[in-house]
C-alpha cells in the first residue's frame, strides 16, 4: 500500500515542488507515495471566500477560523481515516529523524499549513492535530516545512533511495553526525584524501569513520550524545 499524504494549504501550487523532481519525484509518478492537495480557501462559506479573522484579545496580525479549517480536515480526512494529523508549528514538537522513520511506517499523513499568525487554538485540540516544528525560526507558512516533511519521509519509503543501506548511515540515525566524504581526484588544491581511507582495510576505515563522527558530534551537537547507542 502506498504512503497516502493530504496537504491542506492556502497555496497548493506550491506542491508537489521540489518533489516533483529526483528521488521523490520518481516515487510519486511510481506510485510509491501519493499526494493530494486541498484548497482551505474551498471551505469558506462566504461570498469573499474568507479564511482568518482578527485575534480575540486584539493585537497584530490574523488568525486562521476553526470552522473553515475543520470542514477542510473533515473533506481530506473522514471519520476512520487511520492517518495521523500533523499541523506545521513553530511551537511543535521539533522534528527528528525518529520522528520521521515512525511517520514513514504508517499509513500517510494529513498536513495542515498555517499562514498568518496560526491557528485557532480549539481547532488544534477538536481535531487533535499533532503539532510539529521543523526548527526554531519563523517561516511565513507551513508550506516549506511540509515540503521539508515530507521529503524526509519518501526517501524512506521502500524502494525509494537505489542504495536502502545508505539510509542507515546517515546523520542521526545512531545518534551521531555522520564522518567526512571524500571522492576523487585523489589530491586537490594540495589536500589529500586521508590515508586511511585509500588502505583498503576495512576495518581500520570503519574505526576511522566511527571516530570522525564521534568527534564531529562532540564538537558540533554535544545534546546528541546522550543518545548514542
Ligand atoms: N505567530 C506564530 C508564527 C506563525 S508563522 C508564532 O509566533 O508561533 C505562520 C505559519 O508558518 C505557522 O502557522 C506554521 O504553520 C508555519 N511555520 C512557521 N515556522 C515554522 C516552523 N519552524 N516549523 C513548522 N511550521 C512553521
Amino acid at each position: 500500500m502506498s504512503f497516502a499524504a493530504s496537504v491542506l494549504t492556502l497555496y497548493p501550487e506550491m506542491f508537489p515542488g521540489a518533489l516533483g523532481v529526483s528521488l521523490a519525484g520518481r516515487a510519486l509518478e511510481a506510485g510509491t507515495w501519493s499526494l493530494d492537495t486541498v484548497q482551505i480557501r474551498d471551505f469558506a462559506t462566504d461570498r469573499h471566500r474568507t479564511v482568518d479573522d482578527t485575534p480575540a484579545g486584539g493585537g497584530a496580525g490574523m488568525v486562521m477560523r476553526a470552522d473553515v479549517l475543520a470542514r477542510a480536515i473533515d473533506s481530506a480526512a473522514a471519520e476512520g481515516d487511520p492517518r495521523p494529523r500533523l499541523l506545521m508549528s513553530p511551537r511543535g514538537k521539533p522534528l527528528t529523524q525518529a520522528k520521521v522513520r515512525e511517520l514513514a511506517a504508517g499509513p500517510g499523513v494529513v498536513l495542515l499549513c498555517g499562514r498568518f499568525e496560526g491557528v485557532d487554538q480549539r481547532l488544534i485540540e477538536a481535531r487533535n492535530l499533532e503539532e510539529i516544528s521543523i526548527g526554531d525560526y519563523i517561516l511565513s507558512g507551513g508550506e516549506p516545512a511540509a515540503l521539508v516533511l515530507l521529503d524526509a519521509i519518501v526517501r524512506l519509503l521502500p524502494g525509494v533511495m537505489g542504495n536502502d543501506q545508505s539510509g542507515e548511515e546517515e546523520s542521526f540515525e545512531n545518534g551521531l553526525l555522520e564522518h567526512p566524504h571524500y571522492t576523487r581526484p585523489q589530491e586537490f588544491d594540495g589536500r589529500l584524501i586521508p590515508e586511511v581511507l585509500v588502505s583498503g582495510n576495512h576495518a581500520k576505515i570503519a574505526q576511522w569513520r566511527r571516530e570522525q563522527a564521534e568527534r564531529l558530534t562532540r564538537e558540533r551537537r554535544p545534546d546528541l550524545l546522550d543518545g548514542v547507542k
